[in-house]
């Protein structure tokens, strides 16, 4: 049939991304700095609200680096993380020499568990070191807990790093995300909601610390004629190439979020009728989710037949991708060392979840043989 492969989530260009980077070559800013970053930082600004300053940065990784930087994080300290998460969430504390502590999720939003976040917390200060910092994790685009992962942070006057890699265009009780933590970070890399084609951002209310981040991600050169330095820098800024992709990107993100929101709604349609299957949507209508990857899982269906793994490698015959959910860190080879505070709620979303395609750019016909696909295997099972 000479059909194309349907994949999880691609770039998709608005348009006017090209118009930015060629105005970036006659005006030869190929440089890592020049309007398109500042224009591109202001936008994000103008999006987030609530005053907040945002750095642009070469990754959502290095974002997350420098935010620990900022926040006081050593070799020895301990900083607690959702365990449920990319990798990216938690490496940068292993960087800076210090140890991550993973804890579980809850059920509703697979986010960060606030009943095993305070009993990490008090165990970790009961052994002696309390916790520099918290990850937290919108992950998959749904907002965590917000109000009751902040109020126990503010409890036991930890800071939160919020990770909003995966939720730009997201809110909570209308506040958008990337705008709760102490500091903030988002991840523009080829997959995720918009694209610079690599990059991220640090975002923050602080103008200071704005400055701070964009200090240090441009080799934290002291004010001289000559190079001389006083700290450690890092070579983490955007380019105003990609910064162009960006701008263009930032004109049609809202119509992105509506396509993946509708995406969802057409999952849940395909699902409607299936005990044991759920298609993760808002728990509450204070939560409002981008749904840059639509989730499902499947378990406690009397048929055994219908399960993840063989869906998944249905439609994997079908020429559809689809994926796993993030596999929890506290069971990475690499991480098999670090503390878990939980039980398994992280770890069966592991084992019966599945993401399933969600791109904004994802045509009429595509969605026709993604549902013909699902059906079939509904039909076969
Ligand atoms: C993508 C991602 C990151 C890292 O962002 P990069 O820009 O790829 O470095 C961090 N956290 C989460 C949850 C992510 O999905």
């Amino acid at each position: 049939m000479g059909h194309k492969k349907i994949w999880l989530s691609t770039p998709h260009m608005g348009g006017n991304e090209q118009k930015y980077i060629n105005k970036a070559f006659e005006e030869n800013w190929i440089a890592p700095l020049g309007p398109n970053v500042v224009g591109f930082e202001k936008d994000l600004e103008n999006y987030l609200g609530e005053g907040v300053k945002v750095a642009a940065l070469s990754s959502g990784t290095a974002a997350l680096h420098l935010a620990l930087i900022m926040l006081g994080v050593q070799r020895g300290d301990e900083v607690i993380c959702q365990s449920l998460t990319f990798a990216a969430s938690a490496n940068p504390i292993v960087y800076l020499g210090a140890t991550p502590i993973f804890v579980d999720s809850e059920e509703e939003t697979l986010n960060m568990s606030p009943y095993f976040l305070e009993k990490a917390i008090r165990d970790r200060i009961k052994k002696g070191k309390k916790p520099k910092a918290i990850i937290g994790v919108h992950l998959y685009g749904m907002p965590y807990k917000v109000d009751e992962i902040h109020s126990i942070a503010k409890k036991y006057e930890i800071p939160v790093i919020e990770d909003s890699a995966e939720a730009l265009g997201s809110s909570y009780k209308n506040q958008k995300c990337g705008t709760f933590g102490d500091l903030s970070i988002l991840s523009f890399n080829g997959n995720k909601i918009i694209t610079t084609s690599g990059g991220g951002a640090l975002v923050t209310k602080d103008a200071g610390k704005k400055e701070k981040a964009i200090f240090l991600a441009t080799q934290a050169r002291d004010q001289a004629p000559h190079y001389q330095h006083s700290e450690i820098g890092y070579n983490y800024r955007l380019s105003n190439v990609c910064a162009g992709i960006g701008r263009g990107q930032m004109e049609v993100l809202d119509d992105h979020v509506q396509k993946r929101r509708n995406i969802n709604d057409f999952y849940k349609g395909l699902f409607k009728d299936q005990t044991g299957v759920k298609v993760y949507s808002e728990p509450k209508n204070t939560y409002f989710c981008n749904h840059w990857l639509t989730v499902i899982t499947i378990k406690g269906n009397a048929n055994p037949k219908l399960n993840r793994e063989r869906l998944r490698l249905f439609l994997e015959i079908e020429d559809i991708e689809s994926r796993p959910l993030w596999k929890p860190m506290h069971l990475q080879p690499v991480f098999q060392d670090a503390p878990f505070y939980g039980e398994s709620i992280a770890e069966n979303a592991f084992t019966t979840g599945l993401c399933l395609p969600s791109g904004s750019n994802l045509e009429q016909e595509e969605m026709q043989r993604i549902g013909d696909a699902i059906n079939g295997f509904l039909k076969e099972v």
